[in-house]
This record gives C-alpha cells, sequence and structure tokens, in this order.
C-alpha cells in the first residue's frame, strides 16, 4: 500500500500520522479499543478514496445527490413512471445535448387516480374494494393488466406525486403544479383514511422501527466466529406462564445460519441482539463523522488535493515558452528565406529549408505538449472540484446523519464501512474503508 502512495513519500507518513492523531483509523468498539497499528494501510486507502478522480466513483450516495437534486428540480430521475403519468420530450436537453423526457401527466390515467381518491374519500370504499372495482370495469395497470389489488391502491395514495411532489427517500421537492392530480386536502384525508383503516396485525410500535433498522447493516454484517454473513431474522416465541397466561416474546436477530446448519463450523452464538449492535455501529460512525467534523475544511481538501497539480502547469508553460521560441526561429527563417531567393542572403536556400522543417517540427512538438498539460491541468481542475464535492458530502453527512431516515444511514455507513464482525457478548469490530481497488486504480493509471 505504501508503494502505492510512494510518489509522496515526503508527505504520506505526515499525512498518515496526523490522520491517526485525529483518531480517523479503524477501531473497536469494544472497550473502545484503537487498533490502528495494523490497519494503516486502510488509513491511506481511505485517503485514496478523496483522491481518486471522476469515473470510478461508484458510491451510491452521489448517484442519491443527484437524484435528490433531480427530484427538487423536478426532473425524472428514472425507474418506473407513477401511474396517472407517462414520459415526454417537452424539448429539454441533456448536458451531452440529447433529449430528455420529462413527467406529464397522462389525462386517461389521471382519471381513474381522481376515481380512485373519490371513491375512497367520498363513496367510503376500502382499498381492496377499489381494486376489484377496478378490476372489474376492465382498467388496466400501467403493466397492461386488469390485475389491481389492494396493495397497488395503497401505494398509489401514499405517493406524493399525486399532489405534485416528488419524493426520493425522504426528501420531498415542492409541488409542481403541472403534476398535480389531486389537492392536499385530498390526498391528506386520502392517506388518514387508508392508514386509520389499514389492517394492523399486531399494534406494536417496535414494529415499525424494527422494519427499518433491519436494513441498517444489511451486507456488511458478518460473524466474528466463523466469517459467514449474518442474516435477519426475526424471531417470536410464545410461552404460557405459571399462571396460565401466555406471554410473546419478539426479539429480532442477526443469526449465524452456519452455526445452525453446523453448529461444529462455528464457536460463536447462533443469534445476536440487533439493537446493541445496531447501536455500536451507529456510535462508531457517529464518532468517525464527528471527527470529520472537527477538521477544517481546508485541511480536509489539502489532503484530498496532495497530487501534483502544479506538474501540468509548470509543464504547460514550459510548452508555451518552446512554441514561442520555435515560432521566432520560423519566423526569422522564413524571412532569411525569402532573402536567399532574392540572393540577398548568406545561406544558401537548401540550407534555411532545411531548418525550417527543423524548427517546424518543434513548433509542432511544443504545440503538442501545450495541449496535452493543458488536458491534464483541466483533468486536475475537475479533480480538485470533485474532491471539493466529495469533502462537502463526507461534511454534509457528518451533518446531517442524526436527521437521516435508516435508507440514508445505511448508505453513509456502507460508504464508509467496509465490514463489521460481532463476536460473543456483543462484541462489535468496524472495519471502516477501503480495500476498493477501483478507487485506487485511476490514481496508479494516472501516476
Ligand atoms: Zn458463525
Amino acid at each position: 500500500m505504501f508503494d502505492r502512495l510512494g510518489r509522496r513519500e515526503d508527505e504520506t507518513p505526515f499525512v498518515v500520522q496526523w490522520f491517526v492523531q485525529q483518531g480517523i483509523e479503524v477501531w473497536s468498539t469494544r472497550e473502545g479499543e484503537q487498533r490502528f497499528d495494523t490497519h494503516v494501510d486502510k488509513l491511506l486507502n481511505y485517503i485514496r478514496f478523496w483522491q481518486a478522480s471522476g469515473e470510478s466513483e461508484k458510491t451510491a450516495i452521489r448517484v442519491r445527490t443527484k437524484h435528490s437534486q433531480m427530484v427538487q428540480e423536478g426532473q425524472f430521475r428514472g425507474g418506473l413512471v407513477a401511474y396517472g403519468y407517462r414520459l415526454e420530450h417537452l424539448g429539454r436537453m441533456n448536458k451531452k445535448n440529447q433529449p430528455v423526457k420529462d413527467l406529464v401527466i397522462d389525462d386517461d390515467e389521471a382519471a381513474v387516480v381522481k376515481e380512485i381518491y373519490r371513491l375512497i374519500t367520498v363513496e367510503g370504499y376500502g382499498t381492496n374494494k377499489v381494486a376489484g372495482h377496478l378490476n372489474e370495469h376492465g382498467i388496466k395497470t400501467k403493466r397492461g393488466t386488469t390485475l389491481w389489488r389492494g396493495t397497488s391502491i395503497r401505494a398509489i395514495i401514499a405517493n406524493p406525486i399525486y399532489k405534485g411532489v416528488l419524493h426520493f427517500g425522504d426528501e420531498r421537492s415542492e409541488a409542481f403544479e403541472h403534476l398535480r392530480i389531486v389537492d392536499d386536502a385530498t390526498f391528506d384525508r386520502c392517506l388518514e383514511i387508508v392508514k386509520g383503516r389499514a389492517p394492523e396485525k399486531k399494534e406494536k410500535p417496535v414494529r415499525a422501527i424494527a422494519q427499518g433498522s433491519r436494513n441498517l447493516l444489511t451486507g456488511l454484517i458478518f460473524c466474528g466466529h466463523c466469517g459467514n454473513r449474518l442474516s435477519y431474522a426475526h424471531n417470536t416465541t410464545h410461552r404460557t406462564l405459571a399462571d396460565g397466561t401466555e406471554k410473546v416474546y419478539d426479539r429480532n436477530l442477526y443469526r449465524c445460519y452456519r452455526k445452525i446448519s453446523s453448529p461444529q463450523s462455528c464457536d460463536g452464538p447462533s443469534g445476536h441482539e440487533i439493537q446493541p449492535v445496531n447501536d455500536a455501529v451507529e456510535n462508531a460512525v457517529r464518532e468517525f463523522l464527528a471527527r470529520i467534523k472537527a477538521i477544517p475544511k481546508e485541511r480536509l481538501l489539502a489532503i484530498a488535493n496532495t497530487r501534483e497539480a502544479s506538474v501540468a502547469e509548470v509543464a504547460f508553460r514550459q510548452a508555451v515558452k518552446d512554441f514561442e521560441e520555435a515560432q521566432r526561429q520560423v519566423n526569422a527563417l522564413e524571412a532569411e528565406a525569402v532573402k536567399a531567393l532574392t540572393g540577398e542572403s548568406q545561406l544558401d536556400l537548401s540550407v534555411v529549408n532545411n531548418m525550417l522543417l527543423k524548427h517546424r517540427a518543434k513548433m509542432d512538438t511544443a504545440s503538442e505538449t501545450m495541449e496535452e498539460s493543458k488536458a491534464r491541468m483541466e483533468a486536475e481542475e475537475q479533480a480538485r472540484k470533485s474532491n471539493e464535492i466529495r469533502v462537502d458530502e463526507i461534511l454534509s453527512w457528518a451533518e446531517r446523519y442524526d436527521d437521516a431516515d435508516y435508507e440514508a444511514r445505511h448508505l453513509i455507513i456502507s460508504a464508509l464501512v467496509e465490514r463489521i464482525e460481532v463476536r460473543k457478548d456483543n462484541q462489535v469490530d468496524i472495519f471502516f474503508r477501503m480495500t476498493a481497488e477501483q478507487f485506487l486504480s485511476p490514481v496508479a493509471v494516472s501516476a
């Protein structure tokens, strides 16, 4: 890993030391034990993660930022088109000057949407009855079938698009009137009616929390004993107490299915309570973000921009000088050639021509170098900009983490954390990114 950062041997250890002093590293939440010594390479990778340029960025967070911007601007961000709308090219072009489609109301489907709201808010229909009603009348769904279900009706009336509001996760745009099908009051009332009537199997508020929290660490969590990926499991146990009453125990667990399927292959427990594990990870991530937040933005940017941006600039200035020099020579030789033709020159025309050829070639080379170094300068400027975006992004995570929903927190954790290992007694080891080679490779290529 050091080899790869070796272009700046003088600075690398300094940067690492400084990071370590700031406490940005891999750590164990167990007894708050700091284990950065063995994970210095991961730190370096993390720095590289900031330095890596443009194309290879594949973090979901970036996509999310882009999407949320599109949502705020009222643009269709891809995926399924909601019932009641279709895509149409209204003349908007993208940056590559290709036509882009926009969301517009589909009059036929919009009439059906209005009817759905009317049936629920005025006629007092339940969602299943609405679905049956549409099926009976041969109204087709978006997929061209006549298979409306209660769930599809519930999904429709919960979508804020019908009051003109685009959404992405928890984020909402302002209302775009040209996309509105129902008024705010109808929308809200309809949602309340359906929610009030929705069949609740168990009226446990814990449920809703568990639904989100079960996905918080998806794909990141492993058994610290056997290395197997842990799965979320919900476990309900019924027990009859001595006095004859039945008690229900609800448990949310991370399960090691290897332990369950072949107990001798894993010496850990078969399950871990989900909440303490999630809490430990979230605390570590909060601490991580808080430490980043404590670093001035200029310092973060300076670290992200340690690439030798000035080299291209020097090369460019030199090439300009070479070009101008060659140009001067060519001009002088051309004047000399005229003189040679009229016999005013001491030099023979063929000699002058030879020198002209040489200096014109020099001019061409210098011009090529100019172009190249200019392109490099622009690429570096681009890299600086994307570093700035990335730093802003990380800072914004630090700012918004606590208010973010589970989906957003999951994305942030996935961007920062590579792997979480859980062992008995809720011991949690959190390995922060990056081993991500894709972040390193473009740097290696440009080096
Ligand atoms: Zn295991």
